[in-house]
């Protein structure tokens, strides 16, 4: 077990060192700041498309505060299964932050914290598959080229 250790790249190396359990404030301190997880948990490693014209956000998370959210009407990820994307859009969260309500903040931990469980369940599958080597250098790889 290691607490501290939270970003995806981190917890990648820490299974590779052969570390089974993370305690982290990674979900919740990116929550706090409006930030949801949207990288690819694709078992190629190819990223989705997002739009990136907001401050803070790249390849792995958007940030639901910015203005580039006032008017979008589509979740926080398309395929996403968690309670937060099933009913709610980016327009609704982003409106959440900006009038202060706590509820914003519940949301978007919600998906996080359900994003980052499938991160680990992928892990495991990859693991169990013999390919986590694979795994682990094609999700580094294309978290780099941004
Ligand atoms: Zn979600």
């Amino acid at each position: 077990m290691i607490c501290g250790l939270g970003l995806p790249e981190e917890i990648l190396q820490g299974v590779a060192a052969g570390i089974d359990l993370f305690d982290s404030t990674y979900i919740y301190s990116l929550t706090l700041g409006g930030f949801a997880l949207t990288f690819s948990l694709d078992k190629n490693g190819n990223q989705d498309h997002f739009h990136l014209s907001q401050i803070g956000s790249d390849l792995t998370k958007i940030n639901l505060r910015a203005t580039a959210y006032r008017k979008d009407m589509s979740p926080i990820l398309g395929n996403c299964s968690c309670y937060t994307c099933q009913n709610h859009t980016k327009v609704y969260i982003n409106h959440l932050f900006n009038v202060h309500e706590m509820l914003a903040q519940i949301l978007v931990e919600i998906h996080n914290t359900h994003h980052y469980l499938k991160f680990f369940h992928a892990i495991r599958e990859a693991i169990r598959d013999g390919r986590f080597e694979r795994f682990r250098q094609t999700f580094i790889e294309s978290r780099r080229l941004h």
